[in-house]
């Protein structure tokens, strides 16, 4: 969704839960912050040294969660659903305090993220919001995975293939606009694992939170979760959650095309990182008010304000 302004949470929100990979329970509040703040952990758990920016110079881990740590060593994990809901949702600023080292789970997609912010609402700030607009194709490859970006005027579009040698899973492939009112089918779902690799996973001390309740978990041709997958095509779409969640950690919302193969956690702090290194792929814009329609319609190039 397409916004003039800078974005808070109405005020402070509470989730409680089993961290995936830990099995520690934490319990996460998010709180309202001031423009131009950004989203910044903090974990409670410790008297100091323990603000770590969500940014993806912060990134130190990419196995099987997006783990953000800063300079002394603190770090916070699986933090990709989280931010996922907060690109969702519109939020800019928030100061997110953590009483562990892991974000709860919940049930394996941003649910209940996404859904319980709706509910409590969000806010305009003073500041505008800055888009990261963006000039020219670049991507990204790594053996049989494949990212790239694209222009695109207004909204943040992601098309995204995976390959699975599993028949269940197989190939899928969605594009989802990032500016469609309903992103349910995205923000609902979950993640999801093999069953022959829990035991390694496990057995490299991940995945200790891990059930049914929150995984979405495939042996042969079947899914072992009784209630089935919330939507056919419940994979790509986790796939595409976790990099909006990612690529929030860019810092900004992007006016841009992505077009994802094979990719992860890893494709996506490694593209972050080649990007932002040629100044000349991006400016960063704001949106000016007159070009803002009820309806989020097709918005001119040239009627976006740049502040390059
Ligand atoms: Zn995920």
């Amino acid at each position: 969704m397409l916004d003039l302004f800078q974005k808070t949470i109405l005020k402070k929100v509470v989730f409680k839960g089993i961290g995936l990979h830990s099995g520690l329970n934490s319990e996460v509040k998010i709180l309202p912050a001031v423009e131009n703040h950004g989203i910044v952990f903090k974990r409670t758990d410790l008297d100091q040294n323990n603000i770590i920016k969500a940014n993806f110079e912060n990134v130190c881990s990419t196995t099987l969660c997006t783990t953000l740590q800063n300079k002394f060593n603190v770090s916070v994990s699986t933090v990709e659903h989280l931010l996922a809901a907060l690109y969702i949702t519109g939020i800019d600023n928030a100061l997110i305090e953590i009483n562990n080292s892991e974000v709860p789970i919940m049930d394996g997609s941003s649910k209940e993220f996404v859904e319980t912010i709706t509910q409590i609402g969000v806010k305009n700030l003073k500041a505008k919001r800055k888009y990261l607009k963006i000039i020219k194709k670049f991507e990204l490859k790594e053996n049989e995975k494949f990212i790239s970006i694209e222009p695109n005027v207004d909204s943040l579009k992601v098309d995204f293939q995976l390959v699975y040698s599993n028949d269940l899973i197989g190939k899928q492939r969605n594009q989802i606009n990032f500016a469609d009112a309903d992103l349910k089918n995205v923000y609902t779902s979950r993640t999801f694992c093999l069953f022959e690799d829990i035991e390694k996973i496990k057995k490299n001390g991940l995945a200790k939170g891990g059930s049914l309740e929150n995984a979405v978990v495939v042996k042969n041709n079947k899914i072992l979760n009784t209630e089935g997958l919330r939507d056919n095509k419940e994979f790509v779409n986790h796939k595409i959650l976790d990099l909006a969640g990612d690529f929030l950690l860019s810092g900004y919302r992007i006016l841009g095309s992505v077009t994802c193969i094979q990719g992860g956690h890893s494709l996506s702090n490694l593209f972050l990182r080649a990007f932002f290194k040629d100044r000349s792929n991006y400016v960063t814009i704001e949106l000016e008010e007159s070009i803002l329609t009820k309806t989020y319609l097709k918005i001119p190039t040239n009627k976006l304000a740049v502040n390059a």
